[in-house]
């Protein structure tokens, strides 16, 4: 543990921390939310990641505010209407600002009890910045940060790892990811996303953690999955979680890719070369997109994959889509005009689209067929490639038909027939449905 914290005016980020940024009122607030606590007597600074991000010249995401006042001190100060105890037993209280100002979290200063089950905590106890800074779990992550004199407090070494892009544990690496699992998959998160290096002892003891990961809630795993797969330096997230062994036990499916042999490694390769080449992509594409570099992978597998993660109903249904459908578009052009079309009409054809576009760019086969649907999308206006339907089963009913099993059969052999351009009104939908139900 240091036991003087590097007490200095920041030289990193001066234009982020100094008085250039007035205008951005979740920063406004968060000083506000510092000078009261101050006004009352109180120690208080900003904390963790958006002092990290400042000394990046980084906007924040939000800010945290840690202090010695306890949280019923904190709320008593601030008003139990703008306040809300978010986890009272650990000391945090969410003050909503004004306006658009969001929500700042402020803590009491803490030295956490052991962590007996890998995920929280047993207890906490109200102490020092010093003893608070310890407990968080990335150098680059432990300081603070005094916005009313402009000075970094830093206990852990996180200005010197800021500059030497490190991501390194606080104390002892093994010890702080057996107190939290997560931690395995925020170090990989920070690592990636922000272009920074592992500290080799803290990669170390990722490897030797790793399998220790699926303790970890599915919840808060996939939390850490989509801020990864959706970030621009998604390759090397995935390449990191690869090398520190966590991919493996976060995505059993993948072993076959991971293996040591020449074919192994060249589907590595352009599974996550494809997840690369996306445009922005939300979570659901990346992660099928890289799941078809699976072998075999069907819909099933992406399934029982997407339980596991516990991804919504939606991100279920999309994810599976496109592993069933990840080779639709081959041979696009000779389709039917029907087939065609009903494809591209598709809630998910887009992703298929940039899933397809993405793994002939990665593997440098023809881009033929996308750019043909690309073409046709661009040059057929939607009113033709999914028109209203021109009859409707209530019609059929309507002129006797009787519903039943062939009733789908015929509704889609009709909308097959107006996608074709073989019958253009309701009189020849009427018509043809007369024929085919042999009533004509
Ligand atoms: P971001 O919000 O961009 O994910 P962050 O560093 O702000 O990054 P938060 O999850 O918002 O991450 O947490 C705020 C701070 O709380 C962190 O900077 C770190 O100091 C501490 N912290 C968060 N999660 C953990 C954890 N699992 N173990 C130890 N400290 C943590
Ligand atoms: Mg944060």
């Amino acid at each position: 543990m240091a036991d003087a914290a590097s007490v200095c005016t920041p030289t990193l980020a001066a234009s982020a921390t100094g008085a250039t940024i007035h205008m951005d009122p979740s920063r406004q607030f968060a000083v506000d939310v510092v000078s009261r606590l101050r006004g009352a007597g109180f120690v208080a600074y900003w904390a963790g990641g958006c002092v990290r991000d400042l000394l990046l010249n980084k906007t924040p995401k939000d800010y945290d505010v840690a202090t010695d006042a306890r949280p019923e001190q904190v709320q008593d100060l601030f008003g139990h209407k703008r306040s809300r105890a978010v986890g009272a037993c650990f000391g945090v209280i969410l003050l909503h600002g004004p306006g658009a100002a969001g929500d700042v979290e402020v803590a009491t200063f803490r030295t956490e009890g052991p962590y007996l089950d890998g995920r929280r905590p047993e207890h906490v106890v109200y102490s020092t910045p010093e003893e608070d800074a310890q407990r968080r779990d990335f150098t680059i992550n432990g300081m603070f940060y005094d916005p009313l004199n402009s000075q970094v407090l830093d206990f852990v070494e996180g200005q010197a790892d800021l500059q030497r892009q490190l991501i390194r544990a606080i104390g002892d690496p093994l010890e702080r990811f057996r107190e939290d699992k997560l931690r395995l998959l925020r170090a990989v998160r920070f690592a990636a996303t922000l272009n920074f290096q592992l500290d080799p002892h803290t990669a170390d003891a990722m490897c030797a953690m790793a399998d220790q990961i699926t303790i970890v809630s599915a919840e808060r795993i996939t939390q850490e999955w989509k801020r990864m797969l959706t970030h621009p330096n998604r390759l090397e997230a995935l390449r990191l979680a690869a090398e520190t062994r966590l991919l493996e036990h976060v995505f059993p499916e993948a072993v076959p890719m991971l293996e040591t042999n020449a074919a192994a490694k060249q589907r590595w390769e352009l599974a996550s070369r494809a997840v690369g080449r996306l445009q922005q992509p939300q979570f659901e594409l990346a992660l099928a997109t890289w799941l078809c570099g699976v072998p075999q992978y069907s819909g099933d597998a992406a399934r029982a994959l997407c339980l596991r993660l516990r991804l919504s109903n939606d991100e279920t249904e999309r994810i599976v889509w496109l592993e069933e459908h990840a080779g639709a578009i081959d041979g696009a052009p000779e389709f039917s005009l029907s087939r065609l079309k009903r494809l591209l009409s598709h809630p998910f054809f887009l992703d298929l689209l940039a899933m397809n576009r993405a793994r002939c760019e990665a593997t440098g086969a023809p881009l033929s067929n996308v750019e043909f649907c690309e073409n046709y999308l661009r040059t057929t206006p939607p009113e033709i490639i999914n028109p209203l339907p021109l009859i409707s089963g209530d019609d059929l009913i309507r002129n006797g038909l009787r519903p039943g099993k062939q009733f789908k059969i015929l509704l889609d052999a009709l909308r097959d027939a107006q996608l074709e351009n073989r019958i253009a009104n309701f009189d020849d939908a009427l018509r043809l449905a007369m024929q085919l139900s042999g009533q004509a």
